[in-house]
Formats: structure tokens, sequence, C-alpha cells
């Protein structure tokens, strides 16, 4: 599994990382079995949220990570309704506790909300202050967002930006990767198969990925995942459920796409043009 460093963390993550949004509603088992098969191959980068289930997700990641914790880089996040100074903080206290762990190594503010966002970083740099985070960054910030909180926290300090990313839904790739690129926050792709939208097998777009896929012994969809992984700096969270489709995930972490592989896959999903406003789920 090709790992690189998550931005100003310091800590070098696997490139293809482990979702968890709607496990709640999977069989608890097979949820747990797969974080853990997660783990067994090094995808380590687990993601969550105080959403998720309204908190149950958490509570599946904690059994999933127990005796484990250790080798987890567990990132999650905080609504924005929550995100005062002090909310900010009850609510990570919260998540702690349905991980049942003293500290997480990733903490997201969910997307942009009305509280301003000084509390909230206020309350994330007190939380790295007292050990309950090790880093913290941001997700659905778009490029005038991600300059306020820049103004607000001075340079080094956001860790990554969480967006949707997957074959037809490329618009990060305008200003929101190059932004990023350029002031050392990592990218985070999120919904990397479009969230249950991956092209299907009839589709032009699905008969590029088999073909490219065919040539390296591989999948379609770790051709995909390998093809939102291509730039530096660049990370994917799929998620599943299903401990043997985890492994398949993780192994487009070994996958190397040539330059005409890439330029194939970039015709056959196009990048248009940029949107009004940065499209989230
Ligand atoms: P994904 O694009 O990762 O797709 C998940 C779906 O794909 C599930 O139905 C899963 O089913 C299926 N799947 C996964 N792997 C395979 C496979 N190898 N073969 C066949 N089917 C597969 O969707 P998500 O929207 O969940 O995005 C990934 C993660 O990103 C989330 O779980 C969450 O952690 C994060 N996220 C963050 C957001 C934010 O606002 N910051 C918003 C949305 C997501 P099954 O489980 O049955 O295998």
């Amino acid at each position: 599994m090709r790992r690189a460093v998550l931005g100003s963390t310091g800590v070098q993550v696997p490139v293809v990382g482990q979702g968890t949004w709607q496990m709640e509603q999977d069989d608890r088992a097979s949820a747990v079995a797969a974080i853990r098969a997660a783990l067994d191959v090094g995808m380590n980068h687990v993601d969550t949220a105080e959403l998720y289930g309204a908190g149950r997700v958490e509570e599946i990641v904690a059994e999933a990570i127990a005796g484990r914790r250790h080798e987890v880089f567990l990132v999650s996040k905080v609504l924005p309704d929550h995100a005062t100074r002090r909310g900010t903080v009850q609510a990570c206290e919260q998540s702690l506790q349905r991980l049942k762990t003293d500290h997480l190594d990733l903490y997201l503010l969910h997307w942009p909300g009305e509280h301003p966002l000084r509390g909230t970083i206020e309350a994330f740099e007190q939380l790295v202050k007292d050990g309950k985070i090790r880093a913290w960054g941001v997700s659905n910030f778009d490029v005038a967002e991600l300059e306020e909180a820049l103004t607000i926290a001075g340079p080094g300090r956001i860790a990554c930006n969480q967006v949707l990313y997957h074959l037809k839904e490329r618009a990060i790739e305008h200003a929101v990767i190059p932004w990023c690129q350029k002031h050392g926050v990592a990218v985070v792709g999120y919904s990397p198969f479009g969230s249950g939208d991956f092209p299907s097998e009839r589709s032009a777009g699905g008969k590029v990925l088999q073909r490219i896929a065919d040539a390296h012994g591989a999948t379609p969809r770790q051709v995909a995942l390998s093809f939102l992984v291509r730039d530096e700096g660049v990370f994917t969270i799929p998620k599943s459920s299903n401990a043997e489709r985890v492994r398949e995930n993780a192994g487009a972490g070994e996958l190397r796409l040539s330059d005409d592989d890439v330029a194939e896959i970039d015709r056959a999903f196009p990048l248009r043009k940029p949107p009004r406003t940065l499209p989230v789920i």
C-alpha cells in the first residue's frame, strides 16, 4: 500500500483509507470485520464523524479498533451546528468517549457553518494543546473558505480539506487541489465511487475502466481509486462494510497507472466547466 505524508500532520498514511458513513445501516459484525480487514492490509486511515448514525458509527469503529488503537490514524468530524469554541471541545470529548480513545489523529469541521470559523479554530488549537487531537482540518471548504481559515490559523495548521471527488465529479481539480498543493494542505477525496453511483460495466466509461483493469490484472474500482490518488497530496476514503471489498479497495494502493491510462480515463470522464459552488454530498 502506497503511503504519503498527510499534510502538516507529518504522518504517513495510506493513499487509500476507509470510510464509514452509513455503516450503522449495515450488518454490525460485517462492518466491524471490514474495518479490521482494512487495518490488516495497512489501510489504517479510518474516517468517521459524530454525524454518522448520530454517533452509532463511532461506536462501531470503537468496537473494530479495540486493542488496536495504536495502529489507526483516526479521524472524526464536528458538526457545524456544534462548532462554537465551547461546542467543538464538547463534541470532541463526546466523540472520544464513543470511540473509546483519549485522542484523535485528526479532527475536521464537517462543512462551513454559521458559527464564526475563528472560534472553531481556537477550539481545535486548544484540543491540540490538551492532547485530545493531534491535528485538525476542514471539509467541504472552497477556496474562499480555505483562504479565511489560512488567514485565521496561519500557515502549516490546516492538515487537510476533505472534499467530494470521483470520476464523474472532478470539480476540485479546477481550484481546490491547486490551492491545497500550494499551501501544503492534503486533499482527502470522499465518495470515490460516487456513493453508490459507480459507472456501470455497460457504459462507455465503464468499458474503459475494464480495459485498463484487465491490462493491469486489476478491477475497474481499483483503477478508479488509483486515478483519484494520482496527484501528490491527494488521498481517498472508499467505504465498504464488506471485508472482501475492503481488500479490493486497498489493492488500488499498489496500482500505478501509466500516463496513457490516465489520459484515457481523463477522456472518458472529462473535467467539466468549474461549477459556481463547490459540489458536496
Ligand atoms: P463511496 O463512494 O465510498 O461508496 C460506498 C458504496 O460503494 C457502498 O455502497 C459500498 O457498499 C460500495 N462499495 C465499496 N467498495 C466496493 C467494492 N469494492 N465493490 C463494490 N461495491 C463497493 O461512498 P461514501 O459516500 O460512503 O464515501 C466514502 C467515505 O467518505 C464515507 O464513508 C465517509 O467516511 C466520507 N464522506 C465524507 C463526507 C464529508 O462531507 N466530509 C461526505 C460523504 C462521505 P458496501 O459497504 O456494501 O461494500
